[in-house]
């Protein structure tokens, strides 16, 4: 499928392949991103604006646009890194599936899959050489299976898995909230750049404030796609590698209901940039 044009201007992760290579790195760009935000909104415009009002209401809006930035900064960096430092959840030594010694069969549901004919079956990670439960795959990035594993994210060089998948989502959402207010608070000065008003500030903070509008739109925009599409995802009890393998399928069973869930989904993946966000599990 062709990414539409307006799909691929807002996609603000579509270089994300690109930046795994960068590793740790990804760390220092999110919290260069939050600085830069930070000067524009608090130190340029906000701050400013707070201590020269002269009317009570001005002063009023300032203080009620920096309280919330500052929460939601707070809720944000602290999700960020607890998905970042917290384990996604890996394969315990020596798991074995629970065997029923009477019937000699493994339990169902709780040690095996059912594969594409219908029958049970234990997978086996050849790379970690162990048996994988259920749900689990192995992340060629981390070199090792996760559990419940939805993708390698290279914004937190980190696996999202099983175990900090809580996490995940509470960063998207302080993230939203987070670009979306900086989008709405700069959005008149913003317009401004546009209109013969004289603006106040140096060529420097002029640009940051330009930029950081720009910058938290394209985030604001990415971050809701990328959100609306893993609510679905948890609505459904499911993954995104588990979606992308479920889709596969139901586009070659010929349901037109099915297959059109999967093409929403598709949608859903290439506007919030989940094709480079997108996991490098590989079946084995
Ligand atoms: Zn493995
Ligand atoms: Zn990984």
């Amino acid at each position: 499928m062709h990414r539409s044009g307006t799909a691929m201007a807002w996609n603000v992760f579509k270089f994300c392949t690109a930046l795994r290579g960068l590793g740790s790195v990804m760390i220092l760009l999110v919290l260069g991103i939050v600085g830069v935000t930070y000067y524009a909104l608090v130190l340029c415009n906000y701050g400013p604006a707070l201590l020269a009002a002269t009317a009570a209401l001005d002063a009023l809006v300032a203080l009620a646009v920096l309280l919330l930035f500052h929460f939601l900064l707070v809720m944000l960096l602290w999700s960020y890194f607890s998905v970042v430092f917290t384990d996604p959840g890996g394969v315990p030594p020596n798991w074995r599936p629970d065997v029923d010694e009477e019937r000699g069969e493994t339990a169902p549901l709780s040690t095996t899959e059912l594969n594409d004919t219908g029958s049970s079956r234990i997978r086996y990670c050849r790379k970690c050489n162990q048996l994988k439960p259920p749900r689990c795959h192995h992340c060629s990035v981390c070199g090792r299976c996760v559990l419940k594993m939805d993708h390698h994210c290279v914004w937190v060089v980190n696996c999202v898995g099983a175990l900090n998948y809580k996490f995940f989502l509470l960063f998207l959402l302080y993230t939203f909230l987070e670009t979306a207010l900086v989008t709405l608070s700069l959005l008149p000065h913003f317009i401004a750049f546009f209109s013969d008003v004289e603006i106040p500030g140096t060529p420097g903070a002029l640009a940051t404030t330009f930029l950081t509008f720009v910058l938290n739109l394209a985030f604001t925009l990415s971050v809701l796609g990328f959100m609306i599409m893993h609510v679905s995802l948890v609505s459904g009890n499911t993954t995104t590698i588990e979606c992308r393998h479920m889709r596969k399928k139901l586009l070659h069973s010929g349901s037109m209901i099915l297959a059109g869930r999967g093409i929403l989904l598709r949608f859903l993946e290439t506007t919030s940039g989940i094709g480079s966000f997108h996991h490098t599990q590989r079946r084995t």
